[in-house]
């Protein structure tokens, strides 16, 4: 017999919550449906709780507590813990820090709570199914949300707040159409499971499988397909390295419900202060990405002389242009504060700043162009290195 002395306990709650409620959800929903009948209404309300849920995960205890990527009025704040608790994936406080580490710690498997380098099954599951010491209570990078009401108040009453969302207004609805049992096992636990599972995903197949085009330095990464399934999250190599933007999918294409929501909320001023990446640092980040695996590529292949030249000289372009637009942010900000200081009546000396600001936007959007052509050359060249490597 094998012997795990390293394997911590089993933590039984979780296990029926995470093990025990599919399990039932497999028998009992396909069960019901068979010798019963689901509604229309059943399965357009099981879909209503279920983006609630997810969004408020999303929204919520994500972009909004976890990474404070915008600010959101406390009717929001307080629509998000009800709906987050009927999510059944704790408190937004145990939440938001385990996720804050996961950040800080990514890959570690030692400190990242739900390490990707500990495989595709902990990271999805196992790692609540026992007491790892990673799962310990530390609320040391989370003390803004120990001064936040909302918070507070869901982590203390959670249990009673959770049994509302997934018992009681299943149960209210199940009267209100007339069939308690199907509404409970569709809207209550079916829903529940799905939801889990697909947010779950961000924390496995998001690590997995997908494109890294801003980073190789983690194993996020980016996925139009698990974006459709996780509210807009499945773009994760762009979140992992920019995670105050409030979007994850940055181009208005990309399905993004979360984003969408937080911008449409910030129209009818439910919420305020949206982070965005300037766009620079982003295509900086892509060519970072690119030249790197330029490089690699060019030290694998045969004869890559030329080749190497025309990189180094990119390369300097780059970094030329990236030290430009930092000047150019230092002095965006002289003029920024120039204008706060409000020393300046003087209508003649108001236009000089106005037309110095205009004059800044555009060398900024020069110098992002530059970085886009740029980009587009370095595609060619490794097309070019492409063709080299193969045989004659
Ligand atoms: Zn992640
Ligand atoms: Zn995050």
């Amino acid at each position: 017999m094998t012997t795990t002395p390293n394997k911590p306990s089993l933590n039984p709650v979780n296990v029926i919550i995470f093990v025990g409620l599919p399990i039932a959800a497999l028998i009992l929903v396909p069960a019901w449906g068979f010798y019963h009948g689901f509604s229309a209404a059943q399965w357009l309300w099981a879909l209503v709780f279920l983006y609630l849920n997810g969004l408020s995960i999303t929204g919520g205890y994500h972009r909004l507590w976890s990474h404070k990527a915008y600010q959101a009025h406390p009717a929001l704040k307080w629509f998000y813990a009800l709906w987050g608790a009927g999510a059944l994936q704790n408190s937004i406080l145990i939440w938001s820090a385990d996720h804050r580490r996961h950040h800080r710690y990514v890959d570690d498997n030692e400190r990242d709570p739900y390490s990707a380098g500990r495989g595709l099954w902990f990271s999805h599951m196992g790692w609540m199914l026992r007491d790892y010491q990673t799962n310990d209570p530390d609320f040391s990078n989370a003390r803004d949300l120990q001064r936040d009401a909302v918070v507070m108040f869901q982590h203390k009453h959670y249990i009673a707040l959770t049994v509302l969302m997934n018992v009681g207004l299943p149960l209210l609805l199940g009267f209100y159409l007339g069939d308690v049992i199907g509404t409970l096992l569709l809207v209550g636990l079916f829903r529940l499971i799905v939801n889990h599972h697909v947010t779950f995903f961000i924390n496995s197949l998001a690590h997995f499988w997908g494109r890294r085009p801003y980073t190789e330095s983690n194993s996020a990464r980016d996925n139009g397909f698990l974006a459709f399934l996780t509210y807009g999250e499945g773009y994760h190599n762009y979140h992992h390295i920019f995670q105050t933007d409030y979007r994850n999918g940055i181009r208005w294409w990309q399905w993004d419900p979360t984003k969408w929501l937080i911008y449409g909320c910030s129209r009818i001023g439910l919420t305020r202060d949206l982070v965005r990446i300037p766009d620079f640092k982003i295509q900086r980040a892509i060519l970072d990405t690119q030249f790197k695996r330029a490089r690699s590529k060019l030290e694998a292949s045969a004869n890559p002389e030329s080749l190497r030249a025309i990189l180094e000289r990119e390369y300097q372009q780059f970094t030329d242009s990236i030290n430009q637009w930092t000047s150019l942010q230092a002095e965006r900000y002289e003029t920024k504060k120039a204008e706060i200081g409000g020393a300046f009546s003087e209508k003649r000396f108001h236009l000089q700043q106005k037309w110095e600001s205009a004059a800044l936007r555009t060398k900024f959007r020069e110098l992002e162009y530059s970085l886009k052509m740029q980009r587009k050359r370095l595609e060619l060249l490794m097309e070019q290195v492409n063709l080299q490597a193969q045989p004659a």
